[in-house]
């Protein structure tokens, strides 16, 4: 049983959505490319399973723009991240360090073998607080799994840093961060791997998909080999390891080619959302803006906001309910590893309270790609009408 002081932070049910009125979506996929041209032609070519030409150019185009060597696609984020931790053996026994301010599939990866997620608390960036890694490395430490996090990159230096000192893996979960830059280098040469979702919301889709992304040839073909059943190359149905099939469609990857060849349209779009949400809302009391650091491009993949009740008079959830009665569609923050019903026991008492403002008090506003400068300046208006209505009370 969690306890009432800690379900207290975590968000109630979903508010009702008025969907009568001009209804903004938190987010909706930006297809108006090649992707309908290049699945007919994959559906007229009848190559629709797990070979063609668009899986090839797809991970050859991807790998280039995320500045990585090989590019393997998978069929969701979630796999790519699984294989990686299976590629580089992790398994019972061992722990893996992650942020507890993630979605649900980090963590999930490293249970999936066996292994134990090992958390530590978020910094003023929302990402990872690469002071906390050292105090939880021990002998059974195997990798350190950062997660750029809303599209913002974590500190690559400081945490590839402390990887080579004790001799770590590191495995970059960049589900939300494609196109993401440290230092204006992009994020696919760093740790041994990378991994990319690409489901309907990711600011780059294929409907499900995903990506492993590495420079380690030997690696590149381990992981290659695992997610297609490891099949060996000697003879046909021979296996010596545990294989998966988590193959990527060819019809799939004809979406993600012509998505790719738009990768900077896409992430420059969230840019723009961005720019235009961080101007209208800069000077409303009580709400907090995502920050971008010197060093980082943030692609801003959701734009999300804390909400200081005090000082806006409201709470986040009162917010999200004047916008959904308004027709406007809004996601609450992750809730903590250490908060989810399914892990609560294995991290009992344990408390990082960087990641529980953020599950209190953040939530992100529409982020598509497809929206329009009018519809943020509504969004934008209707909180500037919650906070007059709010300072009347
Ligand atoms: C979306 C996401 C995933 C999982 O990707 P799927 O393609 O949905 O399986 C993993 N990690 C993070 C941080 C994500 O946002």
């Amino acid at each position: 049983m969690i306890p009432k002081e800690i379900m207290d932070l975590i968000p109630g049910p979903e508010p009702v959505l008025n969907t009568n009125e001009r209804y903004i979506p938190v987010c909706e996929p930006d297809l108006r490319g090649n992707e309908l041209k290049y699945v007919t032609d994959a559906v007229t070519s009848t190559w629709i399973s797990s070979r063609g030409k668009y899986l090839d150019l797809f991970e050859q185009q991807f790998a280039k723009k995320v500045g990585a060597k090989y590019a393997i696609a998978v069929n969701s984020g979630t796999n790519a991240l699984y294989l990686a931790c299976a590629a580089l053996d992790i398994s019972a026994e061992d722990e893996v360090i992650m942020p507890t301010f993630t979605m649900i599939a980090t963590p999930n990866s490293v249970s999936y073998l066996g292994g134990k997620p090992v958390l530590v608390d978020s910094d003023i960036l929302w990402q990872m607080e690469g002071s906390q890694i050292e105090v939880k490395i021990t002998k059974k430490t195997k990798a350190i799994m950062p997660v750029h996090i809303y599209g913002h990159p974590v500190n690559i230096d400081q945490i590839q840093s402390i990887a080579k000192k004790y001799n770590l893996y590191v495995i970059y979960d960049a589900c939300e961060a494609h196109g993401a830059e440290y230092n204006n280098n992009p994020l696919g040469q760093y740790g041994d791997v990378a991994c990319y979702s690409f489901y309907g919301n990711k600011i780059l889709t294929t409907g499900e998909g995903g990506m492993v992304t590495t420079n380690n040839q030997e690696l590149a073909g381990k992981i290659r080999n695992l997610k297609d059943m490891a099949f060996s190359k000697e003879r046909h149905f021979w296996h010596k390891m545990l294989g998966y099939n988590f193959r990527m469609t060819n019809l799939a990857a004809a979406v993600g080619l012509a998505q790719t060849e738009r990768f900077d349209e896409l992430v420059n779009a969230h840019r723009v959302n961005a720019f235009n949400y961080e101007y209208e809302l800069r000077s409303i009391n009580g709400i907090t803006t995502p920050l971008e650091a010197n060093w980082a491009k943030n692609v801003y993949w959701m734009f999300g906001i804390l909400i200081d009740e005090q000082k806006f008079g409201m709470s986040r959830d009162e917010l999200r309910g004047f916008l959904a009665d308004r027709g406007i569609e809004t996601r609450t923050f992750f809730v903590p590893i250490h908060f989810q019903p399914y892990y609560y026991e294995q991290y009992k008492g344990e408390r990082y309270p960087v990641a529980e403002q953020l599950c209190r008090d953040g939530m992100y506003l529409p982020s598509s790609s497809l929206l329009t400068h009018q519809e943020i300046e509504r969004v934008c208006n209707t909180i500037k009408e919650a906070y007059e209505f709010s300072l009347s009370c």
